[in-house]
């Protein structure tokens, strides 16, 4: 079969500039190849997005391209190095299972990274092997993909190929690689990597960051301060819409931050069923550091760590630097805390927040913690007044506090001629009936990964792909586990 010149490269388009930077800031080198690679999921949506095309007849090179086998014309494949605050602790660290191949325009002139997870070992991967197991990739694909339905930043799946190997972890798995397309790599983590072993790098690097990622920031008297402001609005914004939809990231260390805001990282997150404001998943969050209640304190501190690179860059006098930096710091929680209510009040169906209505969510989340009440189905409720099949057991309607509540609720609502139905229209766009429930998750992923049967995923992902539509009737995906989830766990980077 003779190739055109579009199938030829299959609209690859890269245009890298990572791998002009100084060569101590990554290492370049090639996947590890694979055994056997075979097409576990292929994302056509976001194929189409990036103006990647692999027509009939030419679907068998997604395996070889995808697995790392073919390096897609016109990669730069590199591993990035950059280190991070683990728990509160400084490490060096890099891509130790991750190969950037190169930075990808698509035909509406936006750039994103190409990665693939699970490519085989780097200089960075300690004692690790380099290597992703398929039921963790699988997992990476249908979250992030949710995350973004959800409406929030976040890193895109494009594709998992199967290795046709074996990954040993505590048992034997099948290998796979995921393909990760995201805005950037660059985290905090890069930047304290600089700041501590190429601090003469640190200048030219935030020039290289401002001008990929804000350009517009460039004229601004202080690039770097303005940096600084910029990356904390995002954070702030995203852990809001992280809040909104239940989402706990899990291993929030300051090398899993994106700068351009995204939420990334997969490893051990999870979405909160019973409402409880320090509801913890990850086995090896044993002090609940990054517990559900805990996520903007800890974007805050991991925006300290990210204000100390730059000090030298906001004033060159240190002690001036560093009330700048405090000063910017302390308006976190001000912000966080207006953004917040605002969130809230719009999943009450508010979108005027004023005096008082910060107690009134306040009231909320205090009852819905005391009676177990599930966080997402709880707003549903509200719309309709109470959906009883929607709780397992324990039905916050019922509870007598609880209607007290209500009437404050409503009294506030219907201020001013709004009514019930207005206040319904906020609350759709803002109150996602479906999230991807974890025991729903996982059994989506034993099939695909241990039985081979994909179409529990394909329909949980379906659900997914559309979770504002509220449907006709209540429906399965929409329940919490009988009897709860206190006993489910999430694990790191398996
Ligand atoms: P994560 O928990 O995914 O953010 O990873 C933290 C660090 O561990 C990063 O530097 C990863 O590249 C590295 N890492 C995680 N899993 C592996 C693995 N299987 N082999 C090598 N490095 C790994
Ligand atoms: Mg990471």
């Amino acid at each position: 079969m003779k190739r055109t010149n579009q199938t030829s490269n299959y609209g690859f388009n890269f245009q890298n500039t990572y791998i002009k930077l100084d060569k101590r800031l990554f290492s370049s080198l090639n996947p590890v190849s694979v055994k056997k690679p075979s097409v576990a999921l292929w994302n056509e949506t976001l194929a189409k997005e990036l103006g990647l095309e692999f027509p009939d007849g030419y679907k068998k090179d997604l395996a070889e391209i995808f697995s790392g086998n073919r390096l897609p014309e016109g990669s730069q494949p590199l591993a990035q190095a950059y280190a991070g605050h683990q728990f509160g602790h400084f490490t060096m660290l890099g891509d130790g299972r991750a190969i950037l191949m190169g930075e990808h325009i698509t035909p509406e002139n936006k750039k994103f990274d190409i990665q693939f997870k699970g490519s085989g070992q780097t200089p960075y991967s300690r004692r690790g092997d380099g290597k992703a197991t398929l039921y963790s990739m699988l997992r990476e694909y249908l979250i992030s993909e949710a995350m973004h339905h959800l409406g929030i930043p976040t890193s895109r799946s494009l594709a998992v190929v199967a290795t046709g190997e074996e990954v040993i972890r505590e048992t034997t798995h099948q290998g796979a690689v995921l393909t990760r397309v995201m805005t950037s790599h660059i985290r905090v983590g890069t930047f304290e990597y600089i700041r501590y072993l190429q601090p003469q790098l640190i200048e030219e690097f935030t020039r290289y960051v401002i001008n990929r990622h804000f350009p517009d920031l460039a004229e601004s008297e202080n690039p770097a301060l303005a940096l600084f402001e910029k990356v904390m609005q995002l954070q702030i914004d995203l852990v809001v819409n992280w809040m909104r939809v239940g989402f706990i990231h899990g291993v929030m260390n300051t090398d899993n931050m994106s700068i351009p805001g995204e939420t990334f990282d997969y490893g051990p997150c999870a979405f909160m069923n019973d409402y409880h404001s320090q509801k913890v998943f990850s086995s090896i969050d044993h002090y609940g550091r990054y517990a559900f209640g805990n996520q903007p304190s800890i974007a805050q501190w991991n925006l300290a760590c990210f204000a100390s690179t730059l000090l030298s860059q906001f004033d060159e006098n240190e002690e001036t630097a560093t009330e700048m930096a405090k000063e910017r710091l302390e308006e976190f929680e001000k912000q966080f805390s207006s953004k917040f209510v605002s969130m809230m009040c719009r999943k009450l169906g508010i979108d005027d927040p004023v005096s008082g209505d910060a107690e009134l969510v306040e009231e909320l989340l205090n009852l819905m913690q005391e009676n177990k009440a599930d966080y997402t189905n709880t707003f549903l409720g509200l719309e309709n007044k109470g959906i009883p099949c929607l709780f397992d057991g324990s039905n916050i309607f019922e509870k007598e506090a609880f209607s007290g509540w209500l009437n404050k609720w409503e009294n506030r609502v219907t201020q001013n001629g709004f009514t019930m139905e207005d206040a319904k229209k906020i609350m759709q766009k803002n109150n996602p009936a479906f999230i991807p429930r974890n025991h729903l998750v996982e059994e989506a992923l034993e099939a695909a990964s241990n039985k081979s049967d994909f179409n529990p995923f394909h329909k949980l992902h379906k659900i997914l792909s559309d979770p504002y539509t509220r449907p006709r009737e209540v429906s399965s995906y929409q329940l919490p586990p009988p009897g709860g989830d206190a006993g489910y766990q999430t694990f790191c980077g398996t």
